[in-house]
């Protein structure tokens, strides 16, 4: 089985469907949550993600756009762009956003998929080895997804060790027996300096995991978020991954 595996895409329409291209044909999309928010194009992600039939869970941005109380949590920029987004996306989607799971497995694999992490799945962040060592006796498969920190990584157990790896585009790592906390990055709000798309693709069979990076229309975001009158240093970043 092939699994594309996208995360925190955050209402960025361009960058998602240049992920979508170069991810072709696979059996299933999980995502991560956090597909809305900052971006100028929400209605048009969700739409997009329920076409293709991903499954996924709820972020905080998701749990926001929902209608829920995560908002009160955002910074200026943030809670001004789901003030704008709560207005751009229609009922159903809304329904969609807020009854996305908090944690899922799909069924028969050997993944747990969160947003922030397995014990707190709307708000934790893993950056750190001992975040991710915590969190280890929140999920019961071999492997967790997580996204919200919007940098690819792994963290690996070994010997009751935990280190963190940060990956470059084209690292792979083995499916074996230690444990794995893996981070796809970001699709639409990349924050590790390479401001291109991140994503993440998962062969069951061959038992591997693969981080790639694709281009997409950087100025066409910026020119969108401008002209929804968003925050501008929503669209900067989005030229330097940060
Ligand atoms: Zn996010």
């Amino acid at each position: 089985m092939r699994i594309a595996v996208i995360s925190d895409i955050h209402s960025n329409l361009n960058a998602l469907e240049a992920v979508l291209s170069a991810i072709g044909s696979v059996d299933a999309i999980w995502h991560l949550g956090d597909t809305v928010g900052y971006g100028p194009e929400p209605q048009a992600v969700v739409d997009r993600l329920r076409a293709v039939g991903a499954t996924g869970v709820r972020g905080n941005h998701d749990d926001a756009g929902g209608g829920g109380r995560s908002i009160e949590f955002f910074n200026p920029d943030g809670y001004r762009a789901m003030e704008w987004t709560r207005t751009q996306i229609d009922e159903p989607t809304r329904l969609y956003l807020a009854g996305l799971p908090e944690r899922l497995v799909p069924e028969g694999t050997a993944f747990t998929l969160a947003h922030g992490s397995p014990r707190d799945p709307i708000w934790e962040y893993l950056d750190s080895p001992e975040a991710a060592r915590a969190n280890l006796a929140a999920f019961e498969t071999p492997y967790c997804l997580v996204g919200h920190t919007h940098v690819p990584l792994v963290f690996r157990e070994s010997r009751g060790l935990m280190r963190a790896v940060f990956v470059d585009p084209r690292s792979r790592i083995a499916l074996g027996e230690e444990r794995l906390i893996l981070n796809p990055g970001s699709v639409g709000q990349p924050r590790d300096g390479d401001p291109r798309s991140s994503y993440m693709l998962i062969d069951t069979d061959a038992g591997l995991v693969v981080w790639h990076r694709v281009k997409y229309d950087v100025e066409a975001t910026q020119a969108a978020i401008v002209a929804a009158g968003l925050p501008l240093g929503l669209a900067r970043r989005l030229r330097f991954g940060r």
